[in-house]
């Protein structure tokens, strides 16, 4: 239906408790790409917060027939997925509740210059002890974000006894020596999609691996360092926290890997 007649109840849990989860998914010229990955994060997330659905294996044909409806199959473009609980009363435990499904599609924008590279922060990860789970409840990422924007930069990075984790919504990658760094894929980071597809990549190509965390003080002393997203792919950080990255451009292996993971992205 159009979006402008879609009804959500506000006793929906979505609205009163952030109560659901949600994915995005990357559709290069109507190929959804990794959508098998995307439905099997769903549905850990799903069973993660115990909201049953039993068709998640359906949505993929129900976002290639609203990719076609709203003419986007010949484009790039995202599908974002929401569900949530449902309606139930507030301040009660939720009891059974028929789970709200939400999809709807976009036109993506591609920002260019991103893949140029960016300047990042760093912030302390106030967030909760389950972040592997794509919750909608995303206020820690939203303040976060906006505490970049307020400085002038495109990302923050969160830091967790000494470590970073992950970006507002990205996950992070470093290079030292030849090796490529990042977070282990346990509860305090999302496990990215493009970061599984980075790792792959990363195999394929005969580059060494390192799921260890970063220390904030080494983030500087990197050769490479770079962050990961369904929405932008591969971007290049040049500076973190006014400071350069070694030479303050985009390295090799970040070169390598965005062309590589162009290459697989628009056979897909
Ligand atoms: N980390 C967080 C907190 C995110 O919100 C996201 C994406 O929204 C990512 C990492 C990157 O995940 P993906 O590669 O699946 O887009």
């Amino acid at each position: 239906m159009p979006g402008s007649r879609a009804c959500i109840s506000p006793n929906d849990r979505g609205f009163t408790h952030a109560d659901g989860v949600y994915e995005i998914v990357r559709s290069y010229a109507g190929t959804l790409f990794r959508i098998p990955d995307h439905l099997a994060r769903l549905k850990r997330s799903l069973a993660a917060v115990r909201i049953a659905v039993p068709d998640v294996d359906t949505f993929a044909e129900t976002a290639a027939e609203l990719l076609r409806r709203n003419r986007l199959d010949k484009k790039d473009a995202t599908v974002y997925i929401q569900i949530t609980r449902g309606i139930a009363e507030r301040m009660r435990a939720p009891g059974p509740a028929i789970p709200t499904v939400y999809i709807e599609t976009s036109p993506l924008i591609a920002r260019r210059a991103l893949c140029r590279g960016v300047s990042v922060i760093t912030l302390p990860d106030i967030r909760w002890g389950r972040c592997d789970i794509k919750t909608i409840g995303l206020l820690p990422n939203a303040l976060a974000r906006m505490q970049a924007t307020d400085k002038g930069v495109y990302e923050a990075l969160f830091i967790r006894d000494g470590f970073v984790t992950e970006g507002t919504h990205t996950n992070v990658f470093g290079v030292k020596d030849g090796t490529v760094l990042t977070h282990p894929p346990d509860h305090h980071i999302l496990p990215g999609i493009t970061r599984t597809v980075l790792l792959e990549l990363c195999r394929a190509l005969g580059i060494p691996i390192s799921e260890s965390p970063i220390p904030e003080p080494e983030l500087t002393r990197l050769d490479e360092l770079f962050l990961t997203c369904t929405t932008a792919e591969v971007i290049p950080v040049l500076r973190v926290n006014d400071v350069a990255v070694a030479d303050g451009k985009p390295g090799p292996i970040t070169r390598r890997l965005q062309s590589a993971f162009r290459r697989l992205s628009r056979r897909a």
